[in-house]
């Protein structure tokens, strides 16, 4: 029997399994992958995390992430606006950053099931049953971390509304001839486009696409080519690189709507509790915070499973307050992104009135936190 189940090894699952193993718990994690692995994402994230993983040795400094303090937005006809990010980033790929989270989790003492995918999480008063690839596993608490879309959502009959209009995520690692410390956001017609140095000599460029772009044009290369390439940063930029990858990474069916954060009590962060439009560049942000915030919840209520509902409520009201206006903010600015009129309404913002583009940009980060 287990002290907590976590299911799902990416950033959210890592952090909470860490500082739950720390302090004594006997926790178990499963990750349908393995370490590394590379993930479908923009790779920037946001400083406010950076306190919290220096003061735990989370912050993996031998990689050498980039640091990023500015931002450049473009839009589809090749106007172009710079601003001064007053949190900045560091810019590090998940390949890398998962990976030191995983040995961080492994050395503190979590049992890490990698290659395992859990089934499905039955709650049986007072445990739950976690029945994985590897077999049936018990444990008091269940956390569900297991990101954006997984085969749980359906399993454990989540209502998530729909997207209107499906979003695919694809991405590249490159290498090339770009600032060292800006972030780029290139808007095309149904996306955009985020370009950003990581470790090494490696940059990574990641983009959002209505899959309705895909749909017209039959293929990856010639969306790129017939949608992408309007906007003369995105063609410069993907005619001067070197791929690194073959193929692109792709997800696609990316829903940002709202979620459940418990689910008969299984107790959801990250991802799995809200996604944020990828614009805001503060997911991972958001998924380590939740992590850790769920941590230390149980931890001080002594993961008493008779304070199961109060744990509940203490974590519902405490993401609440830290998250969804973020996650509000972040659909509200989705729409001026991969829209021609708004899209140049939100550069003349930005060159007219950095302040307001500024405080914009903050409504959808949060603030640093140990
Ligand atoms: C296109 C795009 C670009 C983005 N760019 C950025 C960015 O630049 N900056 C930023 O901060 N955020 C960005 N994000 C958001 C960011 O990627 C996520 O918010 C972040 O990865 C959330 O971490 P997580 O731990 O919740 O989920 P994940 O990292 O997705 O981890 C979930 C894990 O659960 C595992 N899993 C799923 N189902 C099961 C199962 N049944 N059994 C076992 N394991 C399972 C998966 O394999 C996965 O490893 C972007 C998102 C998209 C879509």
């Amino acid at each position: 029997m287990y002290d907590v189940a976590v299911l799902g090894g990416g950033l959210a699952g890592l952090t909470n399994a860490y500082l739950l193993a720390k302090v004594g718990y006997k926790v178990i994690l499963f990750e349908k992958g393995n370490y590394p692995q590379h993930k479908v994402c923009g790779e920037y994230v946001s400083n406010e995390v950076l306190p919290f993983l220096k003061q735990n040795n989370l912050y993996p400094k031998n990689v050498r992430p980039s640091q990023i303090n500015k931002f450049q937005l473009t839009t589809q006809t090749g106007k172009s606006v710079a601003l001064t990010l007053d949190k900045g980033a560091f810019g590090i790929s998940r390949f890398a950053f998962d990976d030191y989270l995983y040995q961080k989790c492994r050395d503190i003492g979590v049992v890490c099931l990698t290659k395992t995918k859990v089934h499905n999480c039955v709650f049986e008063d007072p445990h739950f049953n976690i029945f994985s690839s590897k077999g049936m596993y018990q444990a008091y608490y269940a956390v569900g971390s297991f990101g954006k879309k997984s085969n749980l959502d359906r399993v454990l009959n989540r209502h998530i509304k729909p997207e209107k209009s499906s979003y695919l995520g694809v991405k590249y690692h490159i290498k090339t001839d770009f600032s060292l410390n800006t972030v780029a956001l290139h808007n095309f017609r149904g996306g955009y486009c985020g370009v950003n140095k990581i470790e090494g000599d490696l940059y990574n460029i990641c983009y959002l696409t209505k899959g309705n772009n895909l749909k017209q044009s039959g293929s990856i290369k010639s969306m790129e080519m017939d949608v992408l390439f309007k906007n003369p940063y995105i063609k410069e930029l993907f005619k001067s690189s070197d791929f690194i990858f073959n193929k692109p990474l792709i997800i696609n069916n990316i829903n940002f709507n709202k979620k459940q954060l418990i689910e008969n009590y299984l107790i959801t962060c990250g991802d799995t509790a809200g996604l944020i439009t990828p614009l805001c560049g503060n997911g991972m942000a958001m998924a380590i915070h939740s992590g850790k915030l769920l941590a230390e919840i149980i931890i001080q209520n002594k993961a008493r499973p008779d304070l199961r509902n109060e744990i509940q409520n203490i974590y519902s009201h405490e993401w609440n307050r830290l998250f969804s206006n973020r996650l509000k903010w972040g659909r509200k600015l989705h729409p001026l992104f991969g829209n021609y009129a708004l899209s140049n309404a939100a550069l003349a913002l930005a060159k007219f009135f950095p302040d307001l583009a500024k405080k914009l940009i903050s409504k959808t980060h949060g603030k640093s936190f140990i």
